[in-house]
């Protein structure tokens, strides 16, 4: 039987409809306005299109939001210096530093010299270390929204099989961490896979969920997965042109093949990329509540 799809657009949209009331709430009854600054150096494409999300995002959910396009030449500490200005500006509850940055700035500096507390992509190393410990205030964004779409949609994580292919700091080891975790939408036992795996199919096989963040076109295909494991498929590659010209996207599993052997799998696009920027603003929502107080 052909798998469910588990759409990121859907449960996104979803998600984005508690905030915009959660928002709005706050407004009313507290006089507080969630404020995020993004910060872009530079004119990647695909980064000012990540960065133009997140603005509209923030705005249709009602933020106080700030956009800071900064020149690729700027000097790190320059940048430093901007990350520091908002760290002080309490109007600004999240700082978003969009990656990757150019060459000559070191970006863990930069990272690091966001305010903890203001870290709404959650890659402090002081929440890395409370993720690892069980007690994170903000979780990175796209494991975040792996999870939550996981949650959301009904998919037991209590005592399974779970095989993560990757081990970025991003998502395959953030996600990992967050899945061992004894607690709700979690305590799986974890696998995580990587180039230097041996025999990746002996461990694919036996996932009752498989997260796959490895950025290669159809790494997974359908003899590699069980009948009935749910797919979560992060990786998203550029494969030529639409007739429209737009880029033409897939994700690192082949999904027509798997997907007549999942249980549950997510598109690409349409899964958990829609689900990344929400996680942002969930997080900046969560900080805004945390600066004034208000549990
Ligand atoms: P990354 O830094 O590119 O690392 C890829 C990881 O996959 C590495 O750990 C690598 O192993 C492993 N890997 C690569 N090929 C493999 C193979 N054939 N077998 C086993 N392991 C393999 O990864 P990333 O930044 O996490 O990104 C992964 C993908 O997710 C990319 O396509 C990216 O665009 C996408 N992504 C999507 C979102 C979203 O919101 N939808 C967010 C972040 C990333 P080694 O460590 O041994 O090299």
């Amino acid at each position: 039987m052909a798998a469910k799809i588990i759409s990121g657009t859907e449960t996104a949209a979803i998600i984005r409809e508690e905030l915009k009331g959660e928002v709005k709430i706050l407004k009313e009854q507290h006089g507080l306005v969630p404020g995020l600054v993004t910060i872009i150096v530079g004119v990647n494409p695909a980064s000012v299109s990540y960065v133009t999300a997140k603005q509209k995002t923030a705005k249709e959910l009602g933020f106080y939001s700030i956009q800071e396009d900064v020149h690729e030449d700027v000097p790190e500490e320059e940048l430093i210096a901007m990350v520091e200005k908002y760290n002080k500006d309490s109007s600004i509850h999240g700082i978003l530093v969009q990656l990757p940055l150019p060459r000559h700035i070191n970006e863990t500096r930069v990272l690091n010299a966001i305010n903890p507390n203001k870290d709404v992509d959650g890659f402090h190393p002081v929440n890395i270390g409370k993720l690892m410990i069980g007690d994170a205030t903000f979780y990175p964004c796209t494991p975040l929204g792996i999870q939550q779409l996981l949650v959301k949609n009904g998919i037991q994580t209590d005592g399974a099989e779970v095989v993560v292919v990757g081990r970025s700091n991003i998502v395959g080891k953030p996600i990992a961490m967050m899945l061992v975790q004894k607690a709700k939408g979690a305590n799986a036992t974890v696998t995580i896979c990587h180039t230097a795996t041996r025999d990746l199919a002996k461990h694919t096989k036996r996932a009752d969920i498989l997260i796959v963040a490895a950025g290669r076109p159809k790494a997974i295909t359908a003899d590699m997965v069980k009948e009935g494991v749910t797919v979560i498929d992060v990786g998203v590659n550029r494969v030529g042109m639409t007739p429209e010209g737009k880029a033409k996207l897939c994700g690192d599993v082949d999904f027509d093949a798997i997907k007549e052997k999942a249980a549950f799998i997510t598109p690409v696009p349409g899964g958990v990329g829609p689900m990344t920027i929400t996680m942002l603003m969930l997080n900046t929502v969560k900080a805004a509540r945390l600066a004034a107080n208000i549990i």
